[in-house]
């Protein structure tokens, strides 16, 4: 969902501007959920179609495999599906051969039949323009470093960017001994391949990574900045989303906590307990989107698991619901994010740090905790904190953990206390520079409108 949601997003700005036909091709594997995707995709307008590949098996894979190792092979395994596809397309008549291919960051294998088939390539980057860099010198790196990152005895430092500890660098890369690494890597080589790369991101954002790619001759595609592409919003009107609305209505501006880990981070139950009596003990207001623990010692995510199918209420402590009620608003898996981030009674967002949320947050000009759990986000945190100043960081223990006192500071400071004045300020002008990056003339517009025309011609 954190890929599909942009590149919609992505394709309706494209249809504001120019008259493109555009087709969603998904490789899925069995057992992954295709009905949210299948919703989103239903409501898209008619120059929008989507075509969903056959499913491709998994069941050799170890359970503990990498997310990142699944999805690599869902695609490789979905190539001669999607050979096919192409093909008819781009036989069908010279009026309908594709203008371009533009897959997401888990796409770049697919490159050698875009060549093949004579369709020009593009890569939709649904992370930083940070991560962007960090992905053009993951095989730099590989070469120049025998050790693990999080061994290294300096922080890492991709130009433009802000300094990186190396235990921070994305998780596909911190065992150089799992399937998921050598993916990377050579996922990461074929980005060059790639005659553009769009980056949902913008340039006020991220000055020094656009600028470093700009100017670095290890970055060979033109790259476009044309973010922040955020879902619009305006679904969700009826339910439980709803019910978090008008129970948003009943308070304060700037008086509620929002926490979520995104459409698929999980905590342990014992973390799961913390984050409960953390909230309780703060005595601030919030909404929180609860899902079912991970089992012990599983990663963090429940994209193909079998916990979040569970009722994640029964995980919470004893008695917590009774008593929050009235200050605390718990919801099961899902809740209407936009919205409640939009909401003017919303002050304050924990977040897991997914680009999408983070994005979503600047947008809304809402002051985040950020509590990084997967993938790039503990680098996603490090922009936020170091970087850009409207974070603070979480705490993680000696056990892994972080506790319920480190969770009511934070939550307190956020809410009422000095940190949380400056980071909404600071969020605020993000705000200010997002809104102006997607004007008529704004710096994402004009770089979108310049992609396009290649697109059209
Ligand atoms: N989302 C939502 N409701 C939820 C959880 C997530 O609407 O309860 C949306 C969120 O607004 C964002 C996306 O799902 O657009 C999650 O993307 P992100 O990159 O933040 O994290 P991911 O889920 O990919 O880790």
């Amino acid at each position: 969902m954190g890929h599909l949601i942009p590149l919609t997003e992505l394709a309706h700005r494209l249809l504001l501007h120019r008259r493109l036909f555009i087709t969603f091709i998904i490789p899925t594997a069995t057992g992954s959920p295709v009905k949210p995707q299948n919703d989103i995709l239903n409501a898209m307008p008619e120059n929008i179609s989507s075509i969903f590949l056959p499913p491709v098996d998994l069941n050799d894979i170890p359970e503990d495999a990498a997310l990142e190792t699944r999805i690599i092979l869902t695609l490789t395994r979905s190539l001669p599906a999607l050979r096919q596809t192409l093909t008819e397309l781009t036989g069908e008549s010279i009026r309908k051969r594709p203008s371009a291919l533009v897959v997401d960051l888990f796409g770049p294998p697919s490159f050698e039949i875009a060549k093949e088939l004579n369709i020009p390539a593009y890569l939709f980057c649904t992370v930083s323009a940070m991560s962007l860099v960090s992905i053009f010198h993951i095989p730099i790196f590989d070469q120049m470093y025998d050790c693990e990152y999080k061994d290294l005895p300096e922080p890492v430092r991709l130009p433009g960017c802000v300094p990186v500890h190396g235990a921070n660098m994305p998780e596909p890369l911190q065992d150089k001994k799992n399937d998921a690494y050598v993916g990377v890597v050579e996922s990461s080589k074929m980005f060059s391949l790639a005659k553009g790369v769009l980056v949902n991101s913008f340039l006020e954002l991220e000055p020094g990574p656009f600028k470093a790619m700009e100017e670095g001759d290890w970055c060979k595609p033109k790259i476009y900045p044309v973010g922040p592409l955020i879902r619009s919003g305006s679904e969700n009107q009826t339910g439980e989303g709803f019910e978090c609305l008008k129970w948003l209505d009943e308070h304060p501006v700037g008086s509620v906590l929002f926490v979520s880990f995104g459409s698929g981070g999980t905590l342990s139950q014992q973390q799961l307990d913390e984050l409960a009596f953390g909230l309780e003990q703060s005595g601030q207001r919030f909404i929180w989107v609860v899902k079912s623990p991970h089992g012990h010692g599983k990663s963090h995510t429940s994209y193909f698991s079998v916990e979040s199918h569970l009722d994640p209420f029964g995980f919470l402590p004893e008695g917590f619901l009774g008593r929050v009620e009235g200050r605390g608003l718990v919801v099961s898996s899902w809740a209407p994010q936009v919205e409640i981030l939009s909401h003017g009674s919303t002050g304050g967002f924990l977040t897991h740090c997914g680009w999408n949320s983070i994005l979503e947050s600047v947008v809304c000009g809402v002051p985040m905790i950020a509590w990084p759990l997967y993938a790039e986000q503990k680098m996603n945190a490090v922009l936020l904190t170091n970087g850009l100043g409207v974070a603070h960081r979480v705490e993680v223990d000696e056990n892994g953990v972080v506790g319920r006192d480190e969770i009511d500071k934070c939550v307190r400071s956020l809410i009422e206390g000095e940190d949380g004045r400056k980071s909404r300020l600071k969020i605020s002008e993000l705000k200010a520079l997002a809104a102006e990056a997607l004007s008529p003339d704004g710096s994402s517009t004009s770089s979108l409108l310049d992609v396009a025309q290649i697109w059209c011609n």
